[in-house]
């Protein structure tokens, strides 16, 4: 099982922001899509999620084709760097929402967002507003509040981006040890180099709408495929 996105290109107009791009990320795993900015990583992130629908070629999510499925039924939570959280709700109640839309029963929602708050370090901060957080915690609650419907899959679209940089490396060591906690397949992008190596299982290295390589952090640092991806792991600072 897994997500699966087969010879897909996407043009906008006649500008091809995806050209014939496969790749197959395997369940449970932390997967980056990393490259330059303008490369197709948030297009090929929003056409996994069914937000946006690719020209030609296929996605399948955990064994079901999704080619075809809107947003709301391919079971996967989204983060994005300015997430649009609900100002005047509690912590608490950002968190709930996706679960009281669907009407679950009062006591559950209460038993999940506990453990929820808990998973994310939150619990002291239930009844505050939005306004109230950092950042960093803000960011924390929105992965929350995409965990709450139990996805499939979590997707996140450059979610520490706006953030200075020491927060960014806690948060980046944090979703690391989240993911190892509840194991959900992740698809996360990035354009920072360090950012992907030090947390993904696998990287995809997107640039100009093609895949220049599939690999482990390892793997792309012992064997770059070719000199693009060498000069661009060369940047890391
Ligand atoms: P990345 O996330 O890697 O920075 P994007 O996937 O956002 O790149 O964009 C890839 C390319 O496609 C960019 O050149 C961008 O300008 C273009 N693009 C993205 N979305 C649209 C759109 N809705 N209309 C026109 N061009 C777009
Ligand atoms: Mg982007």
């Amino acid at each position: 099982m897994s997500i699966d996105v087969s010879g897909v290109t996407k043009k906008f107009g006649d500008f091809v922001a995806l050209d014939d791009v496969s790749v197959s990320l395997p369940t449970g795993q932390l997967t980056a899509l990393l490259g330059p900015s303008g490369g197709g990583k948030s297009t090929l992130l929003r056409i996994i999620a069914g937000l946006d629908r690719a020209d030609t070629g296929t996605v399948s999510i955990e064994g079901t084709d999704a080619t075809r499925l809107p947003a709301q039924k391919r079971n996967v939570g989204f983060v994005f760097q300015h997430y649009a959280v609900f100002k005047h709700m509690t912590v608490a109640k950002n968190v709930a929402f996706g679960l009281e839309i669907r009407k679950r029963p009062k006591a559950e929602i209460e038993h999940r967002v506990d453990e929820l708050l808990k998973l994310v370090h939150l619990s002291q901060f239930s009844h505050r507003l939005p306004s109230q957080l950092s950042g960093g915690q803000r960011q924390r609650m929105a992965l929350a509040r995409a965990l709450a419907v139990e996805p499939k899959v979590l997707l996140l679209d450059e979610p520490f981006g706006a953030l200075d940089a020491k927060v960014r490396k806690e948060l980046r060591d944090w979703l690391r040890r989240l993911h190892d906690e509840v194991h959900v397949t992740t698809v996360f992008v990035t354009h920072d180099q360090e950012e992907a190596l030090e947390v993904a299982d696998e990287i995809v290295v997107i640039n100009e709408g093609r895949v220049e390589q599939i690999g482990s952090p390892d793997q792309l640092y012992d064997e770059p495929a070719n000199d693009f991806v060498m000069g661009f792991l060369g940047e890391v600072t």
